[in-house]
């Protein structure tokens, strides 16, 4: 923006120099013209450019997908996915729901000594279209304390997933300010209407491709079918040549090969 503007009165510079002849005053009118349409290329450059990322997928050839696990932890069915990931060498991103990190906290503590990353998936779990700036930025805040509380500074991944994916303009703003992306999914198991495993399964082959972002439930609600349909996905995946790694992972990779 700032080259383009010092380029735009550069060019309107030399217009004055010459307008001292009707000649070149009139060649300045296009100019002119031309220095409006230049200024509005700027600004509408310059806005795309800030505009929100909202990550539903990374781009990459290369056979690694993101596994993303959102609500928990839960006692009874999150080791059980920690177990499932260990036997496969998975890593994976948690989206907890910070109110459960405090009294969850060797769970929490388990993860990350797994390579696991821990995301933001509010406070509460509350939809958060349509609330204020204010009570956004603390469902936002309070997680990232309570994970200090747990496990220190900086343990918490720059990843936000609203509840449901549900967001406003306020609540990109928002997240952008506390420094969070948005990470949504490109698949969603909808492990949470809990199918026929089966059903689940081929939902989650058909769509998975390189830089997917897969979604599942590792708490709110009985989750044995996502343990169960989990136990036949990871093989056949790693058959099919994919790693499993976290989001952040799966962004540095894509980017350090462009
Ligand atoms: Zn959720």
């Amino acid at each position: 923006m700032l080259n383009c503007l010092t380029r735009i009165i550069n060019v309107v510079g030399r217009c004055r120099k010459g307008s001292i002849t009707l000649q070149v005053s009139v060649l300045c009118k296009p100019l002119v013209a031309m220095t409006v349409v230049l200024l509005f290329l700027c600004f509408a450059v310059s806005s795309v450019q800030a505009a929100p990322r909202i990550w539903l997928s990374v781009p990459t050839e290369t056979k690694e997908i993101a596994l993303t696990f959102d609500d928990g932890p839960s006692a009874t069915f999150t080791p059980q996915v920690l177990k499932l990931l260990r036997k496969y060498h998975a890593h994976a991103t948690f989206f907890v729901i910070g109110n459960r990190i405090v009294p969850m906290r060797t769970l929490i503590l388990d993860e990350l000594r797994q390579g696991h990353e821990i995301a933001n998936h509010t406070y509460h779990h509350v939809v958060l279209r349509g609330l204020g700036a204010e009570s956004i930025a603390r469902e936002l805040e309070l997680p990232k304390d309570a994970m200090e509380k747990v496990a220190g500074e900086g343990r918490i991944a720059p990843w936000f997933r609203p509840p449901r994916g549900h967001m406003d303009k306020v609540v990109i703003k928002v997240a952008r300010l506390h420094g969070y992306r948005i990470v949504l999914w490109s698949v969603d198991s909808r492990d949470w209407e809990n199918p026929p495993v089966s059903r689940l399964i081929q939902r989650v082959l058909k769509h998975t491709k390189p830089g997917a972002i897969l979604l599942f439930h590792d708490q709110g609600g009985d989750r044995t079918v996502t343990i169960q349909a989990l136990y036949r996905l990871l093989p056949s995946l790693e058959a099919e040549g994919y790693s499993f790694v976290t989001v952040s992972q799966l962004v540095h990779d894509s980017t350090s090969l462009e």
